[in-house]
């Protein structure tokens, strides 16, 4: 490393890793990547063409710590020796997304964090700006990092999907809107198993914004509320709610009465069927309401809300019909990787189910789809290595519980225990990685293994 420029080291170098890095070397950093594993090719082949230094397989301590800034993946987890080392020297230690907003100028940020919703609402608030000619970007953990776009096309607005691990590492990162779209329980392996400690995280959304900006926030969520109720907020809040009892035509916010969705915002009310919106089931609602109010108070008009959410295209993995199969449906919603995610997709079922669930456990209680379970599920195929917690609780409320590892024997065991008019869904409400590279090849090897029936 030289010694003109400060010297900022980044830890990981995948997509966020990377783009800290083309913006640092862009900044006039003296950029080094260091990643404990190995670094995808891809990514390497950007890292040589841009001449940045990296190495991979180890951490060079020395090195690291002779950084004036150093930037952490979200994939790194606190108590890593390296990351305590780091903090014994007291050197700075940011997120991507921190370090982004540092050079961002004055362009603007939505923000969208919850636990679950996140990229489906900021790919719909993307659609909608768009859809409305707005120079912006969709980036985070969807897309481009942050970071990466700043150094290779800036833009007027940047829609950022924002994770709990991307928030822990911000000092100063503060949205013009952020939103808070719910809190449920996940990732607790990594918060020391304190819901708290998760909750704290998902808040600081917020921390930085003042009484000019926007935090949009769901008003139906009990920890969101109890909270806000502790920790008053500092910028304008607005709310969504589906309760009867909250929604308030006459405040800005947004609601759902008699299957139309409203928003109102200054003055103005944009209003549609539920039945229009390109997305179905409880909590797309939710999402195009958050989305909804966001848009507006970026300055888009009901007419182009409107255009915007009927035309706006659903996610692939995201309760995803994949196919029907002599009168048995198959769903894949291998991103439902925690149990308020599959409530919801077990809610919006009309007929029988068959439920794939398992993988990698982050902590999970299933009381909350207890019910769900008892009513609707007709048997559930475990895919995962550990399926202890699953037997556990499911022994005594469903009769025919069978396990299975991979993708291939999960399909054959759920389409032989389905009856005719039932639906196999695949919402696992774990982590992917004990069987799978991520939750898209979980997904898309269920796909294929349907196909195949
Ligand atoms: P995230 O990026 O937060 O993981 P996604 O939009 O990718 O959110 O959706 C993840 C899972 O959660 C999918 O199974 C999806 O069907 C479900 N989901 C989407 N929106 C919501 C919501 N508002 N509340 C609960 N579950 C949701």
């Amino acid at each position: 490393m030289s010694k003109s420029f400060p010297k900022l080291v980044i830890l990981g170098a995948a997509e966020s890793g990377v783009g800290a890095a083309l913006l640092g070397k862009k900044e006039s950093w003296d950029v080094f990547v260091s990643d404990g594993g190995k670094i995808k090719d891809a990514y390497k082949i950007e890292l040589q063409k841009a001449g940045i230094e990296f190495e991979e397989g180890k951490h060079s301590e020395e090195l690291i710590l002779s950084a004036d800034c150093i930037i952490k993946s979200p994939g790194i987890p606190e108590k890593a020796a390296i990351i305590q080392k780091i903090r014994a020297a007291k050197i700075e230690l940011i997120s991507e997304i921190e370090f982004g907003y540092r050079y961002k100028g004055e362009s603007k940020i939505i923000a969208i964090t919850g636990s679950n919703g996140k990229s489906t609402t900021t790919k719909m608030i993307y659609h909608t700006l768009i859809t409305a000619g707005y120079n912006a970007s969709l980036v985070g953990n969807i897309g481009n990092s942050f970071a990466k776009q700043i150094a290779e096309q800036a833009t007027d607005w940047y829609v950022i999907e924002v994770s709990s691990f991307q928030l822990d590492d911000i000092i100063h990162f503060k949205p013009e809107i952020a939103l808070l779209l719910n809190i449920s329980p996940d990732h607790l392996d990594r918060y020391d198993y304190k819901y708290e400690n998760y909750i704290r995280a998902k808040f600081k959304i917020t921390q930085n914004q003042d009484s000019a900006d926007i935090f949009i926030t769901n008003k139906d969520d009990t920890e969101i509320n109890k909270c806000i109720a502790i920790n008053p907020i500092n910028a304008r809040t607005i709310y969504f709610t589906m309760s009867e009892q909250q929604k308030n035509p006459n405040q800005d916010g947004a609601f759902i009465a008699n299957e139309q969705l409203h928003i109102n915002y200054d003055g103005e009310q944009t209003s549609m069927s539920i039945h229009d919106l390109s997305v179905q089931g409880k909590h797309n609602q939710y999402n195009s309401m958050a989305a909804g109010i966001s848009a507006r108070t970026a300055g888009i008009r009901s007419a182009k809300i409107r255009e915007s959410f009927s035309s706006f295209e659903g996610m692939a993995h995201r309760l995803e019909f994949v196919a029907s199969v002599r009168g048995v449906d198959f769903i894949n919603d291998s991103k439902a990787t925690n149990v308020n995610s599959v409530w919801f997709a077990l809610e919006s079922m009309k007929k029988p189910v068959v439920l794939i669930l398992g993988g990698q456990d982050k902590g999970n209680g299933y009381n909350e789809i207890k019910e769900l379970v008892q009513d609707k599920v007709r048997a559930i195929v475990c895919l995962g290595i550990d399926n202890k917690n699953i037997h556990d609780f499911f022994d005594s409320i469903v009769s025919n519980i069978v396990d299975t590892q991979n993708a291939k024997d999960a399909v054959l065991a759920a389409y032989s225990l389905a009856e005719k008019n039932d639906v196999v869904l695949l919402a696992p409400a774990c982590a992917s990685f004990d069987l799978f590279k991520n939750y898209e090849d979980r997904g898309n090897q269920f796909k294929e293994a349907v196909r195949n029936l």
